[in-house]
Formats: C-alpha cells, sequence, structure tokens
C-alpha cells in the first residue's frame, strides 16, 4: 500500500481526474473593496472566493495543527465582511493575502484555491 499523506480532504477533483495534475491559476484578482477574489483556473474553471471563506480556511501552521491537521479555531468566528487588504504571488503555484484582520501568513496554492472554490475543504 502506498502512503498517501493528504489530510482528509479529498476534493471532487482528485476523485474525478485522479491523473492528471492540478490546474493552474492563471487570474487572481482583488475586488475594488477586497471581499472578493476573482481566480481563473487554465482548464477554463472560474470562481469567486469572499475574503471571509479564504480567512476561514487558511492553511498555514497557526491556523491548522500539523500534527493534527486540526483548525485551531472555529471557521465561524471569523467575522462577516473580514477583507483581503493585499494578495501577492508565490513563486508560480500559490498567492498570499493580507486579511483585514492582519493576519499573512497563509499560503493557499492553486490546488487549495480549486478546492475552496468547489466546496472542500472543510478541516
Ligand atoms: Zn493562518
Amino acid at each position: 500500500m502506498k502512503e498517501h499523506k493528504e489530510p482528509s480532504t479529498m476534493s471532487i477533483w482528485d476523485n474525478v481526474k485522479p491523473k492528471k495534475r492540478a490546474p493552474a491559476c492563471t487570474e487572481v484578482s482583488l475586488g475594488p473593496d477586497g471581499l472578493e477574489l476573482k481566480l481563473a483556473w487554465d482548464d477554463g474553471h472560474r470562481a469567486s472566493l469572499s475574503g471571509r471563506r479564504l480567512r476561514q480556511y487558511c492553511p498555514c501552521a497557526e491556523c491548522v495543527e500539523e500534527w493534527s491537521g486540526k483548525r485551531t479555531y472555529d471557521p465561524e468566528t471569523i467575522p462577516a465582511g473580514t477583507k483581503v487588504l493585499e494578495l501577492a504571488q508565490v513563486g508560480n503555484y500559490a498567492v498570499s493575502f493580507t486579511f483585514s484582520d492582519a493576519h499573512r501568513t497563509g499560503i493557499y496554492n492553486w490546488e487549495y484555491l480549486r478546492e475552496l472554490s468547489q466546496g472542500g475543504p472543510v478541516a
């Protein structure tokens, strides 16, 4: 048996296209009010994500315990109206955000953004 290191966040994408590489983002842009992020992937998928949702599911080590994969707070406690103040590209595989609560350590890769746009993950 091959060990599978992903946490318990299988995405729909994994099930549908198990062999294909994850699609890359071709567009990541922030709305003028910072409340919404617009995204496009190179397979034609488009989505928008709210600043609140992005903050709720921040994947950084401060927000998710590394050893257990558990989120250190209840996502429901993230206030509505949480904004993205700044957007920064990380290499060619991810972006990071500065949120209106000053949190900025999360790195969201294309695959993770895709999962968020499709309803997962919910850890
Ligand atoms: Zn975080």
